[in-house]
């Protein structure tokens, strides 16, 4: 085929076509990445999207070379990328961009290097500087080549080299991802039988320190005698000096009486694991029949909704079926809503199947991420090690090839929706798409599933299973509500508190049990105001008034990060009398440590979490028992498994359900129960204390009362009545600007077009909740 179309990593429209010259015919096939030239400079690296004969009616690029000798991309990720293109109204260069880690498809960076000696050779100018260069330096950026030659366009001088067969390109891969290799150390071959052993003591007896060493390896290593040879385990050079405090010429020492020896080897950045004993727990007969269940369900659904109470053990059912489907040699995706909740899943399933698990989330730099892309690929190879991924939304892109089954949990989650930039992809959906594309089953799983799924399962389009009973027949937590507004008129309240709970979390401390604060809004108090005229400060990008945060004593705006210093006087009256106004998480911490001052207190919220290890740290102290009292956001309602919380309350549940949102009161549902979930799991049954104003109103009867179908037809019949999904699909569009006329303008305008084809169904524009973010201002249509 003369002619490619490939895929740029731009947000452009479309695919671009370029030639392939001769010499490229035979390696150039769908799915390789390869070298473009786009605009007057630029090299990106592109994929291959298809290939044909149609000579377009104007002039087109080569190709400059080819990267692989694989498809990097697989036939199935380029219909899964079309598809999210298409659905989610974006480019395949967007697409291509959120899927792909930025060392597979470095652009300007790429390097050159010298494929062979050059000794005499015409050559220009320009061309002799750039191979005296490579003489002495060996690679080269092509940006450094333009600045070297002083060209504007150094891809012309490059393609040339090319073609004289002086140059190539590195292959990007290699470039940017350099794989690790650690030091070892092992027994000598030399030493072969317990006496060779025996004779090494003799021979090191007076050195100490050659000694101690010796005998750190014989602890880490492990090593025994058995069947005719010596069975140890592999000992990295460097933790065995640091267990004995030893220098490397110590390490020569034996090495030199051939006592020990080193060897090198590969590593892997993301570490190794060992399955353990009873990785693998035997389910309980409720679990066993919801495992049947489904398992007959997938005989005629594709998508089946497993709707367990929490701690019901979905996860111990979804390792048995990660089971089953390892067995059919095929590969597993489980899908997380949060990088946090990783951590505790990822030991259960390492522990379940070892080192064929990878994770994949955010918080990996990117050559670790490469390193997951190849090791998920090598599958092609015959001999991939990854076969069960757990990852958080974008695990979707990884280079499957045969996916089994895909496990959602948590499938109502929020956080499965990408909101900016694109694709505003939902991972949920999007997975559903893939399991289509490679004829696998999916699995969604959740406690309180989102109105769409249950629908959806219960209409008879997926699946459906339930359970109502928790592992080890624990009771679900009680719930209590408690009215703050009635407690304020009778001045019984204590600071923040009601005081039952006060009441209830001193019993719980006392019997050395842990309790969970959730409050749905970080920082200290969401705002300050002037007692004397009630100005409150607001961000100057944004419209929405700053919130006061107490560790750095300071204003910040949650929107764009802008940060002030509480204002000394009020900018509208000049006095200088300010309270605080609401409360968030910071502020409850400060106020729950005056009521229980021995407590070990920690706080889990975006402001933690932004650390690089902070919310796996305050987990893991948490998990330990090192902390008694955890105040946090929704980071504290999702998924986490801690055995000895008796407590748990939920500071203002009003504020829920008043967000203004047609899923306010599903999430309120969602984040409630979620959270009670965590209460007790293990031992005896837990109780939940909900702070309310309103502890009439219907949403919160429901919960409380447990009644959980009643609560979804009722959602159901109003999102039926106002036409809210699932019985339509919105579309929201955004219009910012940094002038306000403008975007009412431009927007009006739109609107009066759209509105020819969806008539009534189309609302707005108008100006959100929040209406200035970051100087622009926001109109919608919905
Ligand atoms: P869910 O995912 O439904 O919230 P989990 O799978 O986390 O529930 O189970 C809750 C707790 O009960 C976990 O600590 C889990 O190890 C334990 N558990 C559940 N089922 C079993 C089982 N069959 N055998 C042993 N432990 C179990
Ligand atoms: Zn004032
Ligand atoms: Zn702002």
């Amino acid at each position: 085929m003369n002619y490619a179309e490939i895929i740029i990593p731009l947000s452009v429209a479309g695919t671009f076509t370029y030639s392939v010259p001769e010499n490229l015919q035979n390696q150039c096939k769908i799915g390789r990445r390869v070298l473009v030239q786009f605009g007057n400079k630029k090299i990106y690296t592109g994929i291959v999207h298809s290939l044909h004969n149609d000579k377009p009616n104007y002039p087109t690029k080569d190709i400059i070379s080819v990267l692989d000798e694989f498809s990097y991309i697989n036939e199935i990720q380029l219909k899964f990328w079309q598809w999210i293109a298409d659905y989610y109204m974006c480019h395949l260069g967007d697409v291509y961009t959120a899927a792909m880690p930025v060392s597979l498809r470095i652009e300007s960076q790429t390097q050159i290097f010298l494929t062979r000696e050059i000794i005499d050779e015409k050559l220009t100018e320009k061309e002799q500087i750039i191979v005296n260069t490579l003489k002495s330096q060996k690679t080269l950026t092509i940006s450094r080549v333009g600045k070297l030659t002083n060209t504007s366009n150094p891809m012309n001088i490059v393609k040339k080299l090319i073609k004289k067969g002086i140059i190539d390109v590195y292959e990007q891969y290699n470039a940017a991802y350099k794989p690790k290799f650690e030091k070892f150390v092992k027994l000598s071959d030399e030493i072969k039988t317990q006496d060779d052993l025996n004779e090494v003591f003799d021979k090191i007896s007076r050195a100490k320190k050659q000694t101690d060493l010796f005998l750190a390896y014989l602890k880490l290593s492990k090593l025994r005698y058995e069947n005719n040879g010596f069975i140890y385990k592999e000992v990295p050079k460097k933790t065995l000096l640091e267990e004995v405090n030893a220098s490397s010429a110590i390490f020569k020492a034996l090495a030199d009486k051939k006592i020990l020896e080193e060897y090198e080897k590969q590593v892997s950045r993301l570490g190794t694991y060992d399955k353990t004993e009873g990785g693998i727990k035997k389910l309980t007969e409720v679990q066993q029949n919801a495992y049947d269940e489904i398992q007959a369900n997938f005989e005629k659904k594709d998508v089946v909704l497993l709707h367990g109470v929490t701690s019901s053990g979905k996860t111990e059912i979804y390792i048995h079926l990660i089971k089953y489907y390892l067995k059919q040699n095929k590969q597993v995706l489980y899908l997380l809503p949060e990088i946090a909740l990783t951590s505790q899943i990822i030991s259960r399933l390492r522990s379940a199947f070892g080192d064929i698990v990878g994770v994949y989330h955010s918080k990996f730099n990117d050559s670790e991420r490469a390193e997951i892309w190849e090791k998920v690929t090598a599958f092609k190879k015959n001999k991939s090690e990854y076969k069960v991924i757990l990852g958080v939304r974008s695990a979707v892109f990884l280079p499957f090839d045969n996916l089994g089954l895909i496990i959602i949990d948590e499938e109502h989650e929020n956080t499965y929706k990408q909101f900016d930039p694109a694709p505003r992809y939902n991972a949920r959906d999007s997975a559903i798409v893939l399991s289509k594309l490679h004829s696998a089953k999916v699995l969604l799983g959740s406690a309180t599933p989102s109105v769409e799924s249950y629908f959806n399962a219960t209409k008879g389009k997926y699946g459906y299973v339930r359970i109502d009973k928790r592992y080890k027949e624990i009771e679900l937590p009680e719930m209590v509500l408690v009215d703050t507004l009635e407690a304020r008129r009778q001045n019984k309240m204590r600071s923040l508190f009601h005081p039952m709970l006060i009441e209830e979390m001193t019993k719980a401390l006392d019997n050395k049990e842990q309790v969970i604060l959730f409050r749905n809004q970080r920082g200290f108090a969401p705002y300050v105001q002037c007692k004397t005229c009630g100005w409150i400060p607001y961000c100057p990008h944004c419209d929405v008034s700053l919130t006061y945060h107490f560790d750095s004593n300071s204003l910040v705006c949650h929107y764009c990060g802008y940060k002030t210093h509480i204002p000394t006087v009020c900018e509208s009256c000049g006095d200088s009398n300010f309270e605080t106004k609401g409360f968030g998480t910071q502020k409850i911490e400060e106020e729950i440590k005056i009521f229980f001052p021995e407590a070990t207190i920690a706080r889990l919220d975006l402001d933690v979490a932004r650390r690089k290890h902070g919310y796996s740290e305050i987990l893991t102290r948490f998990g330990a028992g090192d902390v008694d009292i955890l105040i946090g956001t929704q980071m504290v309602t999702k998924g986490l498994d801690f055995d000895n919380v008796s407590i748990v309350g939920v500071l203002n549940a009003d504020n829920l359900l008043n967000f203004p949102d047609f899923r306010s009161f599903e999430r309120t549902f969602q984040l409630i129960t979620q959270v009670s979930g965590r209460a007790g799991r293990m031992r005896k049954r837990g109780k939940v204390i909900i702070q309310t104003s309103k502890p009439n109103h219907e949403v919160i009867q429901m919960i409380i009362n447990n009644k959980v179908s009643e609560f979804y037809e009722k959602e159901l019949t109003e999102r039926k009545n106002f036409s809210y999904p699932p019985f339509s699909r919105l579309i929201k569009i955004n219009f910012k600007h940094k002038n306000e006329e403008k975007v009412e303008e431009f927007s009006q305008t739109f609107a009066g077009l759209t509105r020819k084809y969806f008539g009534d169904k189309q609302q707005g524009p108008f100006s959100p909740v929040i209406q200035r973010i970051k100087n622009y201002y926001i109109r919608q249509i919905i």
